[in-house]
């Protein structure tokens, strides 16, 4: 995460940088902290969480223990640190085969991060298996075969129009026949028909667990960091239709809008596993919390 520091460098810019600003030539109290509340709403870590750590600061300015614009920072890492790591963790990937399914909108980096994803843990020497669960759109299972082409991982496809909760039963079969330990389910991601988008997914969802007891192991949402709030929104949506075990936030490269990983984090609970910092197979990393708390400022 040291070197990852510099993709996050517009993150950067906008909290640290305005810490900078609003303290310099100051010396830091009430007033400094209502400016960093504004700093903090407005690079995306959302009301409620900037609201509970500018409380965590309260105390300590009071008894003017932070008194420049670096021990300020250290211990806004600090308060972020913790927000990000009072998530449940995400769960052990030791099933037989481990199943994972991956929701979100179109457009946000949904294909991309499952083929990273795949590539991620065949170079841990596991062998994955993708099913194209995205029946609606026949791009999506030409890009997502793309994908395992590069990565030399198998796939089950379906046809166009195929019923996706059929693909991803078939997929599973499919790992338990040839042996695979990971599958990983693409589904569809049209909002515009987002109460039959919804159902799919729960069906998807409910079939999984009866082809293979405690499937699906995993739900991971993917969301694309630079639309900032919507992120959140959507975060929101998705967990009422299926429950989401952790998030995958994409293109934190080249946006202000990281934050917006502290407002997910801090307001569902849930854990951030990885982030996405790139076009490239390798530009998926493991989140870390303490990593990403410290390049941001
Ligand atoms: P999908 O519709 O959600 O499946 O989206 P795609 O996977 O097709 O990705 C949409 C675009 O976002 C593509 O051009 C990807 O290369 C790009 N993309 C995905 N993840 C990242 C990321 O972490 N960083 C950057 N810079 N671009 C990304």
């Amino acid at each position: 995460w040291g070197r990852l520091g510099q993709r996050l460098k517009k993150t950067k810019d906008k909290i640290g940088g305005s810490i900078d600003r609003i303290t310099l030539g100051k010396k830091i109290d009430e007033d400094t902290l209502d400016e960093l509340e504004e700093v903090l709403v407005t690079a995306d870590l959302g009301v409620q969480t900037s609201l509970k750590l500018i409380e965590q600061l309260r105390g300590k300015v009071a008894r003017k223990e932070l008194d420049d614009a670096e021990a300020l920072k250290k211990a806004l890492a600090k308060g972020i640190t913790e927000v990000l790591s009072e998530v449940p963790p995400a769960p052990e990937r030791d099933n037989n085969p481990h199943v994972i399914m991956v929701v979100g909108v179109n457009g946000v980096g949904k294909t991309t991060s499952i083929g990273k994803l795949a590539n991620f843990f065949q170079r841990q020497g596991r062998s994955v298996l993708l099913a194209a669960g995205d029946t609606f759109r026949a791009a999506a299972n030409e890009q997502l075969t793309i994908w395992c082409e590069r990565v030399g991982c198998d796939i089950v496809g379906g046809q166009e129009g195929a019923d996706p909760s059929a693909v991803a039963y078939d997929a599973v079969e499919a790992a338990v026949t040839r042996g695979h330990d990971l599958v990983l389910i693409d589904t569809a991601g049209r909002l515009h028909t987002k109460v039959n988008l919804m159902e799919e997914l729960k069906k998807i969802h409910r079939v999984l667990g009866k082809k293979l007891p405690g499937a699906p192991h995993e739900v991971i949402l993917v969301v694309d960091a630079t639309t900032g709030q919507n992120a959140l929104q959507q975060a929101k949506l998705f967990n009422q239709v299926v429950p989401l075990t952790g998030l995958i936030l994409t293109k934190l490269d080249g946006t202000a809008k990281g934050g917006v990983v502290v407002a997910i984090s801090g307001e569902m609970k849930l854990p951030i596993c990885f982030v996405g910092l790139g076009e490239g197979m390798e530009d998926l990393r493991p989140f870390e919390a303490e990593g990403f708390a410290e390049a941001i400022f």
